[in-house]
């Protein structure tokens, strides 16, 4: 359903990490070059590396920040998926986040109240509506 996209978006995103990452250690080098370039008089070179340097650190960590903010969006859009367990002698309910391992009808853990195992009942992705006030 939605897992292509998803898998799409993050496969670019790594690379795209790639590229900042590279680019940064380059900016980096860049800059670490000019200092050496200017104890050897050598400003002119040591201005152009450090104009290079500037951008490039510049340019990445926008850059970085942009799709960490693309990200925490993606994140806060995603409900998410929750595990009913309902207690069958006594009809105690429990909601907890969905868990690795998690199907209807398996035994959950004991019942706060009897004892007795639970039951997994449901598994559905939690779709957060606008609160309407109860009829
Ligand atoms: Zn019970």
């Amino acid at each position: 359903m939605s897992k292509t996209p998803q898998n799409a978006t993050t496969r670019i995103s790594t690379f795209v990490l790639l590229i900042i990452f590279l680019t940064l250690a380059l900016s980096l080098t860049a800059l670490i070059l000019a200092t050496t370039f200017f104890g050897q008089d050598n400003k002119i070179i040591a201005g152009y590396l450090l104009l290079i340097g500037f951008i490039g650190v510049a340019l990445s960590t926008y850059v970085l920040f942009q799709i960490r903010k693309r990200v925490l969006r993606l994140r806060i859009e995603l409900p998410p998926i929750v595990t009913t367990i309902e207690c069958r002698k006594c009809g105690f309910k429990i909601v907890r986040e969905f868990q690795r391992g998690d199907y209807i009808f398996k035994k959950g853990e004991l019942c706060q109240k009897c004892n007795e195992n639970m039951l997994i009942t449901a598994i559905y992705r939690e779709v957060k509506e606008k609160e309407k006030t109860a009829p």
